[in-house]
């Protein structure tokens, strides 16, 4: 049966649009601003049970400055995980150095991880990257990374713990 073009078009117009539309919902409800997490505490309590860095990016979307964090030369085998809630986030295994002065991976631990959103911090869209269970910030996700997946995680090394396997 021949397959009539023009519907199929329309089809991946309909496609096109409803990719489009999970990034505008998403910048109308920051991640830090939304109450669902497993993991949820006041804003006080975060700063009682964080560094004054780790508050800063996890609940306040800080950036730290490059080259700063001992995680980017943690190169033993293990488990780095969420320092305000001790989510598992990325496998060593996963870990590539980007040269940017930030750990980077190209993968979640696993789909259920970490969530997204989209930041205009600087004047353009930024895919955000926040723990799943706390809505803490980690960094941002980029398409300039390696294989298999293309992507880089871009993370903070204060939002995380390493833990040796
Ligand atoms: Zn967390």
């Amino acid at each position: 049966m021949m397959q009539d073009p023009i519907s199929r078009r329309k089809a991946l117009l309909w496609l096109g649009a409803g990719v489009a539309m999970p990034a505008i919902a998403a910048c109308g409800t920051p991640a830090s601003a939304q109450n669902a997490y497993r993991v949820s505490y006041s804003e006080e309590e975060w700063r009682r049970r964080l560094s004054p860095a780790a508050f800063r990016v996890l609940r306040e979307e800080a950036t730290e400055r490059a080259y700063t964090s001992p995680l980017n030369d943690e190169h033993r085998e293990g488990t780095f995980v969420c320092a305000g809630c001790a989510n598992e986030l990325y496998s060593s295994a996963t870990k590539y150095d980007s040269g940017t002065g930030w750990p980077s991976f190209y993968q979640a631990i696993d789909a259920t991880a970490v969530g997204y959103s989209t930041d205009y911090k600087l004047g353009y869209p930024r895919r955000e990257v926040h723990c799943a269970d706390c809505g803490g910030h980690l960094g941002h996700v980029f398409d300039d990374g390696p294989r298999p997946t293309g992507k880089r995680h871009c993370i903070n090394g204060v939002a995380m713990e390493f833990r040796p396997a």
